[in-house]
């Protein structure tokens, strides 16, 4: 028995899997299906395993980073590799792993982070800068743990490459 994510487009079911059958909730409802139901099988084959990402490590303190801020509800870093003069991501401790998989739930979360980049660029007196959430990998997201890019202290084009 193991966890399972499906990331098959019309899917998206999270739950728990036994041999060849998934257990999951939809609509309030357990639902059991065949694994095989689903068109990316290989992928939930291979996704099932709930590997803790980068943001969840440096979260917990199993590896460091240079966290400028934290409050009850995520954590601010500097970029390992920044883009700009200031490069900070804001993270949720809540893992979501991309905005198209969070919930109606997690509106409020989802806004007080837009509060806090918000917040972070008046602290460092910020009036240009530019906030990014990189949805999927075509869009440059490398880090399955949503957070929201703040860039600021240069000029930046428009359309971004
Ligand atoms: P994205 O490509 O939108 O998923 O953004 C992930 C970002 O995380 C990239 O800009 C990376 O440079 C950054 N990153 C990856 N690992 C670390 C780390 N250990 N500390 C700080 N930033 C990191």
């Amino acid at each position: 028995m193991g966890y399972f994510k499906c990331e098959d487009f019309t899917c998206h079911s999270v739950g728990v899997f036994e041999g060849k059958y998934r257990f999951f909730q939809q609509q309030n409802l357990l639902t059991i299906s065949r694994i095989n139901v689903c068109k990316r099988v290989s992928f939930i084959k291979h996704s099932f395993v709930e590997e803790k990402t980068i943001f969840e490590k440096i979260i917990s303190r199993d590896i460091p980073a240079d966290i400028v801020f934290e409050n009850d509800i995520a954590v601010v870093i500097r970029d390992i590799n920044p883009q700009a003069p200031v490069h900070v991501l804001i993270i949720p401790k809540k893992r979501i792993d991309r905005i198209e998989m969070a919930q109606d739930g997690d509106a409020e979360l989802l806004g007080k982070l837009l509060i806090m980049a918000k917040d972070f660029a008046r602290s460092y007196n910020l009036t240009g800068f530019r906030l990014v959430v990189n949805n999927g990998q075509q869009a440059g997201e490398t880090v399955p743990h949503l957070h929201i890019h703040l860039l600021s202290g240069r000029s930046m084009a428009w359309p971004p490459g």
